[in-house]
C-alpha cells in the first residue's frame, strides 16, 4: 500500500500552460509583470482590499509590514508564542522585541484577553496569527489596538479565503500577510502577498517593494524618471512563480471545497473517539468561515502524541506535531520578552497532532488514517 504523506504539492489547472505563456508570449520573467498584476487584481477583487502586492514569501510580506509600520530598535510587538519563526523574525530584524502572549485553548489563536497585560509604552503593533485558517477575535483585537494607537498586522499565512464576520482574513488589520508556500492551501512553491488595507500606506509599500525606488510611479507615468527614494529590498516574486499561482487562484474555490470536504470527513470519522473523551477536534467559532487548512487532534499529552506519531509511521502515514513555542526557543529567549507565563501554549504544543490533508487526497485515504487512529485507541 502506498504511504500517505502529510502534504503533497499539486497542479490544479493551467499552471504549466501559464508558465509557457510567461516565457513565449509575455517574454517577461522578472517581477512585476503581467501575471503578477493578474494575481494582484484577483486578490483585490476577491478579498476586497485596496492593494495587494505579490511577494516571494509570507516572510517577505511580514518584513515589508515591519518596515511600513516603522518598527525600530526598542519597539515592542505583541504576538503569540505558538507560531512560525517568521512572525517574530520580521520584527527582530528591525531591532524590535517580540513580546510573546498566550493562546486560547479552543482555537489555539492569540488570546485577546491577555493582550492588555502584554502592552507597554513601547508597544507598536499586535500581530494576530489565524492558526489553521481559523480567525482570531478580530473585533476585540482591533478595539485594543485603536484604544492604544498601535497597528494590527495579520499573519494570514494559513488563512487564504477564510473569513471573520464575512470579511476575508488579511483584509481586517492595517496590513495582512499571505503565504503560497507549498504547504499551504493555494501554492506556488515559495510565494506570498502583502495586503495593504490602509490606503495611506500604499505609495510607500510600492517603493519598498521595488527596492526603494519610485519605479511603480514611473511605470504609471506619475514621474518622468525613476530613482532611489527610500529604503527597500527585492520583495517581488518572478513571473514563473506568479504564472503558476494565477492558475491556482482560478481554481481556488475547488481546491478549498475539496479540503473542507476532507476536513469534514475527518470530523465525522473521529466523532466517536471525541465523544469517548479520547481526543479533541478543531473548534470553529460561528463568526468564522474556514478553509480546511489543518485538521488536527488534541491528545492527552506528550507521551500519547509520540506514541500515535510512531504508530501512524509504522502504518505508512505521516502525522506531525506543530510549533515549538517561540518563547522557549534559543532565539526567542535571546530576542523576545515573555511578561507572563504561557500555560496554554506550553500544554498544547505537546498535545497537538496534525493529520495528512492535501488536494489529491481521497476519501479512502482519510478512512485509512482514521481507521488507524481508531485502532490505536480501541485496539480493534
Ligand atoms: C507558513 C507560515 C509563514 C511563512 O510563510 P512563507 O511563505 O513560508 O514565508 C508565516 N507565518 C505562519 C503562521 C505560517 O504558517
Amino acid at each position: 500500500m502506498k504511504d500517505i504523506p502529510f502534504n503533497k504539492p499539486f497542479i490544479a489547472g493551467k499552471e504549466l500552460e501559464y508558465i509557457t505563456r510567461a516565457i513565449n508570449e509575455n517574454g517577461h520573467l522578472s517581477g512585476n509583470g503581467p501575471f503578477t498584476l493578474k494575481c494582484q487584481e484577483w486578490m483585490e477583487s476577491h478579498f476586497g482590499t485596496p492593494k495587494a502586492l505579490m511577494t516571494h514569501s509570507c516572510t517577505a510580506a511580514l518584513e515589508m509590514a515591519a518596515l511600513l509600520c516603522d518598527i525600530g530598535p526598542g519597539d515592542e510587538v505583541i504576538l503569540p508564542s505558538f507560531t512560525f519563526v517568521s512572525t517574530a523574525n520580521a520584527f527582530v530584524l528591525r531591532g524590535a522585541v517580540p513580546v510573546f502572549a498566550d493562546i486560547r485553548a479552543d482555537t489555539l489563536n492569540l488570546d485577546e484577553s491577555v493582550i492588555e497585560q502584554a502592552l507597554s509604552s513601547k508597544t507598536r503593533a499586535i500581530v494576530p496569527v489565524h492558526y489553521a485558517g481559523v480567525a482570531c477575535e478580530m473585533d476585540a483585537i482591533l478595539d485594543i489596538a485603536h484604544h492604544h494607537g498601535v497597528k494590527v498586522i495579520e499573519d494570514a499565512a494559513q488563512s487564504f479565503n477564510s473569513t471573520y464576520k464575512g470579511r476575508h482574513l488579511g483584509t481586517i488589520g492595517d496590513l495582512g500577510c499571505l503565504s503560497f508556500h507549498e504547504t499551504k492551501n493555494v501554492i506556488s512553491g515559495e510565494g506570498g502577498a502583502l495586503l495593504v488595507n490602509d490606503t495611506g500606506m500604499i505609495p510607500r509599500a510600492e517603493i519598498l517593494w521595488e527596492k526603494g525606488t519610485n519605479r511603480v510611479a514611473f511605470a504609471n507615468g506619475q514621474v518622468d524618471k525613476y530613482t532611489w527614494v527610500d529604503i527597500g529590498s527585492s520583495f517581488l516574486p518572478g513571473e514563473l512563480t506568479t504564472a503558476f499561482l494565477y492558475s491556482q487562484l482560478e481554481q481556488s474555490d475547488a481546491i478549498i471545497a475539496k479540503r473542507v470536504r476532507l476536513f469534514e470527513l475527518y470530523r465525522e470519522r473521529l466523532e466517536a473517539l471525541e465523544t469517548r473523551g479520547e481526543l479533541q477536534m478543531p473548534y470553529q467559532p460561528d463568526t468564522c468561515q474556514t478553509n480546511g487548512h489543518i485538521f488536527y487532534i488534541i491528545l492527552a499529552g506528550e507521551t500519547e502524541q509520540k506514541q500515535l506519531i510512531r504508530y501512524l509511521t509504522a502504518n505508512g502515514i505521516k502525522g506531525v506535531f506543530h510549533y515549538i513555542p517561540l518563547h522557549d526557543s534559543p532565539a526567542g529567549k535571546k530576542y523576545g520578552r515573555t511578561p507572563a507565563p504561557l500555560p496554554v501554549t506550553e500544554e498544547m504544543y505537546s498535545r497537538i497532532l496534525r493529520l495528512p490533508l492535501y488536494y489529491e487526497m481521497d476519501e479512502a485515504d482519510v478512512d485509512r488514517v482514521t481507521d488507524c487512529i481508531i485502532r490505536f485507541f480501541t485496539g480493534t
